[in-house]
């Protein structure tokens, strides 16, 4: 909770002094524009004695209902993966059942925006925090439109998106405009040691100033062990390598392994780089058509051990 706040403390004083209804907080993903989110509804909410740039106490009850995920005026907006049959949906989307109860025939949400911003905070201030402002399709945009320009109770909009020129220009024009960048080097790893970890080089290398990678520490640690293992068995002859991606097989985590695997062969020749980049490529597409995923890490192994030059 309190990492993100000290990580951005500019954002968060220009949020701070933001009076408007919505607000598009844009930057690369995993850059921490999830923790700016919600330190500002943290801020908006906090009724106890704040920091030196208006952050929020972390004591009162309103910051300890947020720092427990279970704030009664905080709602998540977040594209679907899947869809309501349990299948993974081509197309990421915040369908028009995620804003209205009456047009979620499937019930797949719990909360609905609309029916969210009638209730009165139970705090400050009601916050809905858009992960993924891209992914609001045009019905959904259009439905939220009204609530954006006069918010009921107030409520405020925090639209988060990796491409603004992605986001619909209504949504767009609708918002203030705050960027997140990465952090330093430097400030990861005070944010890291404070949190008790040890800010190994290789995981600050990783992490390339993005404060996101701070939530996830024990599965990228895993990831890319995981990754360096694969890395040293594919020199070892076909069966070590076909014996890894087996391995792999069992452990992948599709947010974190690619990118972790595209780190380790970040030092090889371009040419190879870009063969092993294609055969990543090729694995997550066969794991998306749900082919069979034995046989598409054998290929995997095989064509890596290829884009390498060992056989
Ligand atoms: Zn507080």
């Amino acid at each position: 909770m309190s990492l993100p706040t000290t990580l951005h403390p500019q954002v968060l004083e220009q949020a701070g002094a933001f009076g408007g209804n919505a607000l598009l907080l844009s930057g690369p993903a995993r850059v921490g524009k999830l923790g700016v989110a919600l330190a500002i509804a943290a801020a908006q909410n906090c009724s106890g004695p704040r920091g030196p740039g208006g952050e929020a106490c972390g004591a009162c009850p309103s910051c300890r209902a947020l720092s427990a995920r279970s704030h009664p005026d905080v709602l998540h907006v977040e594209p679907r993966a899947t869809t309501a049959t349990g299948k993974a949906a081509r197309r990421k989307l915040i369908p028009i059942g995620a804003i209205l109860e009456a047009r979620d025939k499937a019930h797949e949400f719990e909360v609905h925006v609309f029916e969210f911003l009638e209730v009165r905070p139970t705090h400050r201030r009601r916050v809905v925090i858009v992960n993924g402002a891209e992914y609001l399709g045009a019905e959904s945009a259009n439905a939220l439109l009204k609530l954006v320009e006069e918010p009921p109770h107030g409520a405020l909009f925090l639209f988060l998106a990796e491409d603004v020129r992605a986001v619909l220009p209504t949504i767009v024009s609708r918002s203030a405009r705050l960027g997140v960048t990465p952090a330093s080097d430097r400030a990861l790893e005070h944010a890291l040691t404070r949190a008790g970890h040890t800010p190994e080089p290789e995981l600050i290398e990783f992490a390339a100033g993005r404060a996101g990678v701070l939530d996830d520490l024990e599965k990228i640690r895993t990831a890319l062990q995981d990754a360096r293992d694969l890395g040293a068995a594919l020199p070892d002859g076909l069966l070590p390598a076909l014996e890894a991606a087996e391995a792999l097989e069992k452990r992948f985590d599709p947010a974190w392994h690619p990118e972790t695997l595209r780190f380790t062969w970040r030092h090889h020749p371009a040419h190879q780089r870009a063969r092993a980049d294609s055969a990543l490529d090729a694995l997550q597409g066969a794991l998306e058509a749900y082919a069979s995923p034995s046989l598409a890490f054998q290929v995997f192994a095989l064509a890596l051990r290829d884009a390498f030059e060992l056989t």
